[in-house]
């Protein structure tokens, strides 16, 4: 059976014969491994669509639990992502990220315009392209149902004041419940994280990707952000380490 639809090209492996393993971010049938003999080199409209970073139209043959691209064209190339070592370490990030919240076979339309729209602000942004990566983060992870409660404190209600947030209890936790959360021996799952960085958080869940165009976060802020996002999505996804995130810990 033929079928098509728009995707995004996660990962890619050759195998023999110049054929290749291309795991497929598909928006109308989610993420599927396909095989293929579309070589990304040589600039045919096929290859053309096989490179990384781009929104492509994929035709594919369906066998039974199979599926084969036969064909491809670009619809729109992120290609300067490519071209910028900083962009491109970020971009692998988010790649390797959505794939692995993915579910395979499962459509997730509303993160694929989320990525699509990501790839479209990375490649023109000049600075500060981790803020970008930890909006996405935060927005996927809201779309994929797993956001934390940022508004009033998990354990009362409360709205303030603050203290932390406790990843293991999903949110924030207000001054009078800062002992009722158990001290943890992992002390990465508790963060005394300050209004100022929770309503960054918010802001991020609030508000599109486009309106951070002109905004980037301090270093401190930005990297306490970082490992907030990172352990809450260890924790509540177990996407654990991932092999594109050194590049972050050496900045
Ligand atoms: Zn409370």
């Amino acid at each position: 059976m033929y079928i098509d639809s728009e995707g995004i090209i996660l990962r890619q492996t050759k195998t023999t014969n110049g054929r290749r393993m291309v795991l497929l971010f598909s928006k109308k049938y989610g993420k599927i491994s396909a095989g293929s003999s579309i070589s990304e080199k040589g600039s045919s409209k096929a290859a053309l669509a096989m490179r990384p970073f781009t929104f492509g139209r994929y035709e594919l043959f369906k066998n039974r639990d199979n599926y084969h691209i036969n064909s491809a064209e670009v619809l729109k190339s992120f290609y300067k992502i490519g071209e910028d070592v900083d962009k491109y370490m970020c971009a692998s990030y988010v790649l390797e990220f959505t794939e692995k919240l993915l579910v395979e076979e499962q459509p997730a339309a509303q993160l694929f315009h989320l990525l699509i729209d990501f790839f479209g602000l990375l490649e023109m942004r000049r600075k500060k392209y981790e803020t970008l990566v930890s909006a996405y983060q935060l927005k996927a992870m809201a779309i994929a149902g797993t956001a934390p409660q940022l508004s009033s404190c998990v354990l009362c209600g409360r709205r303030e004041p603050i203290a932390g947030f406790s990843v293991k209890e999903g949110g924030i936790f207000c001054d009078s419940c800062q002992n009722k959360i158990p001290a943890d021996r992992n002390v990465s799952l508790i963060f005394h994280a300050d209004i100022g960085t929770i309503n960054i958080l918010k802001y991020f869940l609030d508000h599109p990707l486009s309106s951070l165009e002109k905004i980037g976060l301090d270093d401190e802020i930005q990297k306490q952000i970082r490992m907030m996002l990172r352990s809450y999505s260890e924790y509540h996804l177990g996407i654990g380490s991932l092999k594109s995130e050194s590049f972050f810990d050496q900045k």
